[in-house]
């Protein structure tokens, strides 16, 4: 078992800030990620909002953080966490297991799922949730993007410049769009390949059709990551309670970020949170020696 005084859940924003404010304060940190570095910011195109650049791609915004973790010290660790023992301290990943005094939990939003058996396998092996950041691997090919209730607009826009071949999927019924191929009311049954997806089997208005394709966009917003937290913790709206230091009812577990119940939810709020948050684990670890 590894141990480290502060273990952060996420390496988005929030996530990232936790790390570089407690690695500054001396301690041993460990940030685990169970997809890409960056969380949302990763995937956004330009940030007109964030003080002191009138632009930034997100990439680049990330990039700059991840490697001033780095230099700083802090660990990272790609893994699929199975539990938390609150009580034990100890995190339990598929590959390893970690001990923390304190616990930061940073672990935001993520892409809402169609939920069919198959889907995580072809994840990043045809299907994606993200148009920005993956969009330029399917120039010109045949491209299927899923929408509710126009939630995939952005994506769209964005991929209508990449690619002639764009069907929509429309899971509710209020996509329209003259220019391009869009069935509505529809249910995906199945996806379909070896290798990588290859083609998409639906229902649409009492159709069954299969669909060929090189990528899948399932563009259907966000939800938050709640699952590993919520028997524990306090939650709201499916959001985690935190008062307003980020403590949570557990004296040495705190959160931050886009996961906490608060109004606003933007990169900023989300560093503001990871800052309070290291500052009251470095807190609680110098209250316990
Ligand atoms: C389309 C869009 C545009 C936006 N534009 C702006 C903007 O212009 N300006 C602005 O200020 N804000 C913007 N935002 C909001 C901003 O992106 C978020 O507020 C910010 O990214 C939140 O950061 P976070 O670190 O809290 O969470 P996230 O960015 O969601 O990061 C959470 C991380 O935790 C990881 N994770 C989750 N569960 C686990 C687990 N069990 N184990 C390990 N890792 C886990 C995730 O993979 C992810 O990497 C936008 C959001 C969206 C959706």
């Amino acid at each position: 078992m590894i141990k480290y005084d502060i273990i952060i859940i996420g390496s988005g924003v929030a996530g990232l800030t936790a790390g570089m404010y407690s690695a500054r304060a001396e301690k041993s940190v460990l940030i685990i990620e169970e997809n890409f570095l960056g969380g949302t910011t990763a995937t956004l195109e330009n940030i007109e909002n964030y003080p002191g650049f009138m632009k930034i791609n997100g990439f680049d915004l990330i990039q700059n953080m991840v490697n001033q973790c780095i230099s700083l010290g802090v660990q990272i660790e790609f893994c699929s966490i199975k539990n938390i023992n609150y009580d034990k301290n100890i995190v339990n990943c598929d590959k390893n297991m970690f001990e923390y005094k304190s616990l930061i939990i940073a672990s935001g939003t993520s892409p809402v799922k169609l939920n069919l058996k198959n889907e995580d396998y072809f994840k990043f092996k045809g299907l994606s949730y993200c148009a920005v950041c993956d969009g330029s691997l399917y120039k010109n090919k045949r491209v299927i993007v899923v929408t509710k209730n126009l939630s995939a607009e952005h994506a769209i826009d964005y991929l209508s410049n990449l690619t002639n071949d764009l069907t929509i999927l429309d899971l509710s019924n209020n996509y329209q769009n003259e220019n391009l191929k869009v069935f509505h009311d529809v249910k995906i049954v199945d996806l379909i390949g070896e290798d990588r997806l290859n083609a998409v089997k639906f229902i649409s208005q009492g159709n069954e059709i299969t669909l060929k394709c090189d990528g899948l966009f399932v563009e259907l917003g966000k939800q938050s990551n709640l699952k590993l937290f919520k028997d524990n913790l306090e939650t709201s709206y499916n959001f985690l309670v935190t008062d307003e230091n980020m403590h949570t009812i557990i004296p040495n577990v705190f959160v931050a970020g886009d996961i906490r119940k608060k109004n606003l939810r933007q990169i900023v709020t989300a560093c503001s949170d990871g800052a309070i948050a290291s500052t009251e684990a470095i807190k609680y670890l110098n209250s316990i020696h």
